[in-house]
């Protein structure tokens, strides 16, 4: 069904939610990531009918509509109302960053160490860096990434498996994405990632 009115930009209905969940993790599947009766496999999705996300997260660009959803306790959790500007790929975008925070909850061992230390400036969830840095442009996939550690993992491991892994050609050439990209590939490699 064509999404044409203002408001449908906005919101996204249960069938749309649990596709969008559905194909993330058939792209888990392909690239290694979810095996069966892994752990993976037991995140779920919840749809929140009256759910509101971040509306108006002031100075978010369009990459940071990964700000709508939020992960907690094995659950990946859908509102309805958010910034989804009407596009299936942007809800998959939302899924694909709380995955991140999924593996990271699930199997926090390469989290702590130095790969991710040394590529990401501190373990997953220790250290808050200035939200939303200047430079952001120059260290991070997006704006909302730049915030801490855990984000700038969802962020660029959303990226990493949209893109299967390709480096996007607007990052090349930036060392300190670049070192978070190969961290991501080195991590994930030791998961199961059977790409590239
Ligand atoms: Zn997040």
């Amino acid at each position: 069904m064509p999404r044409t009115t203002f408001l449908s930009k906005f919101h996204v209905s249960q069938t749309e939610a649990f596709r969008a969940f559905d194909a993330v993790c058939r792209e888990l599947r392909d690239v290694g990531l979810m095996k069966g009766g892994g752990e993976l496999e037991g995140v779920e999705c919840e749809w929140h009918p009256e759910g509101i996300g971040s509306f108006g997260v002031s100075g978010c660009g369009l990459s940071d509509f990964a700000t709508e959803g939020y992960y907690w306790n094995r659950t990946i959790h859908l509102p309805a109302w958010g910034f989804w500007f009407g596009s299936a790929d942007g809800i998959r975008n939302v899924v694909r960053h709380e995955f991140g925070h999924a593996l990271a909850d699930i199997r926090p061992k390469p989290f702590k160490g130095a790969v991710f230390r040394r590529a990401f400036g501190a373990p997953y969830g220790r250290r808050k860096v200035a939200r939303f840095r200047s430079d952001w442009e120059e260290s991070c996939v997006s704006k909302y990434a730049s915030s801490c550690t855990q984000e700038d993992w969802a962020e660029t491991f959303m990226l990493f498996l949209r893109n299967k892994g390709r480096m996007p050609a607007r990052f090349r050439g930036l060392p300190d994405i670049e070192a978070k990209w190969d961290a991501t590939h080195s991590i994930l490699s030791k998961m199961g990632w059977n790409r590239g």
